[in-house]
């Protein structure tokens, strides 16, 4: 049986267990008593591996820390789910989420910059889904609904939750172990480290823990394809039936940045589903019948400078209809309902005055970040204007003049502007506010 808990990359496997595994094993994994285990099988969890005595619980599939009591309420709650043996799963925990709520979060101020950062950039790959849990950093654990701590320890651990949601809220806390996440190593998955961790604190199993040798690479162990009854792992529908290798909610790190698969994004928005809001258009005040149009047929991943394409559309069809999510911030996230989880851009760089044919950028992102969020502002005509928070004067502009009449791919152009004029004002219908 070996050690890891949310764990390694290949080489580095190789040196931790040449180093470390006999001893690791002498003080943690013999100290599970029988009935124990036995309780944590009847709890749904893997127990060939990734098991042992840890602090005032037992650490299950490497990573996962709970207590006897944890235990014992997740056989209770768990015990009438269906087994389930394909990808994605959530436990039958979960945090009460409707209406939508705001966890609090804190990082532990012992933490460089480098992993300060690494925690924005966890927070901000989740709340660009716009999903019905927002996490805002706050800077103390007692304003926390999870605090993220530092511990050292020489082994193979990474990091460690604390089980699952208990009585509708998130596990608490999680550690980070300093001996790999210090001031000197920057280790590329501290965000997926960090977003691992919180994602069971949210009520999500390992994506695959039917079958470890999927992230941690034991082709040869036997155990590798040994299951638990599956009880209290829900499989997400939508998902799918065969192994994602790259998701964040693998067993093992390969210590790479991994944001959110495309999976993993229909596995949260399936637990954590946004309230609904309606389908609205965006027109433009000034051109008759031209609705903005927002092609994201090619955008499937994040990028710095966005990608697709947002132009004019002569009336309104499928590409011309949007979900406007609130923001804690009080903007609001503008989402394509044909292209789900991709958000109008503005990039306003370099647009330091107003100019007759505007400037700037406005396309498609896969996700929702600093760049696609928006002070949304009505009119006393009735009209609305479209702000960057990111650029403070820089409008949403639409020069519809070419556009009378329907066109295959949409024409006219779609960009920025400084300061709002009159193609910078729209009807959003139905009214947002
Ligand atoms: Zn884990």
């Amino acid at each position: 049986m070996k050690k890891i808990v949310y764990a390694i990359l290949v080489l580095l496997c190789t040196v931790v267990f040449s180093c470390h595994e006999d001893e690791v094993q002498d003080q943690k994994s013999d100290a599970v008593p029988e009935d124990i285990i036995s309780k944590i099988q009847r709890a749904g969890f893997d127990t060939s591996e990734g098991l042992s005595k840890y602090r005032d619980g037992y650490l299950i599939e490497y990573d996962i820390l709970l207590t006897e009591e944890q235990i014992d309420e997740l056989i209770e709650e768990n015990e009438n789910s269906k087994n389930a043996r394909t990808q994605h799963y959530r436990t039958t925990n979960l945090v009460t989420a409707s209406p939508a709520r705001t966890i609090h979060v804190y990082m532990d101020a012992a933490f460089d910059s480098y992993m300060q950062n690494s925690f924005i950039t966890a927070l901000a790959n989740y709340n660009s889904l716009n999903l019905s849990l927002t996490f805002l950093s706050v800077s103390s654990a007692a304003a926390a609904d999870i605090s993220i701590y530092a511990f050292y320890e020489v082994s193979s651990t990474l990091g460690i939750s604390a089980g699952f949601p208990t009585a509708g809220n998130p596990a608490n806390p999680i550690y980070l172990n300093t001996y790999y996440y210090n001031s000197s190593t920057s280790r590329p998955d501290a965000p997926t480290v960090i977003a691992h961790e919180i994602g069971h604190a949210i009520g999500f199993r390992h994506t695959d823990y039917m079958n470890r040798t999927f992230s941690c690479n034991r082709p040869n162990d036997p155990n590798n394809n040994e299951g638990s009854a599956g009880v209290g792992a829900v499989h997400i529908p939508g998902t799918p039936t065969t192994p994602s290798a790259e998701s964040w909610m693998l067993a093992c790190s390969s210590n790479t940045y991994r944001p959110f698969t495309t999976s993993d994004v229909t596995a949260l928005r399936a637990v954590y589903p946004h309230a609904s809001v309606p389908v609205r258009t965006i027109r433009s005040a000034v051109f008759s019948n031209v609705y903005m149009r927002m092609d994201g047929s090619n955008v499937t991943a994040a990028v710095g400078q966005g990608s697709g394409l947002v132009n004019c559309a002569y009336g309104a069809n499928l590409y011309e209809r949007f979900n406007f999510y609130p923001q804690v911030d009080g903007t609001y996230a503008i989402e394509s309902v044909q292209f789900p989880n991709v958000f109008l851009r503005m990039d306003g760089t370099g647009l330091t005055a107003p100019s007759d044919i505007g400037g700037g950028t406005a396309n498609c992102q896969y996700g929702s970040f600093a760049q696609e969020r928006f002070y949304i502002v009505k009119l006393s005509d009735g009209t609305y204007t479209i702000n960057s928070k990111t650029y403070p004067n820089i409008y949403l502009r639409m020069d519809g003049s070419t556009v009378t009449g329907p066109l295959d791919n949409g024409g006219g152009v779609v960009n920025c502007q400084y300061n709002a004029f009159a193609q910078e004002r729209f009807y959003i219908s139905p009214d947002l506010f």
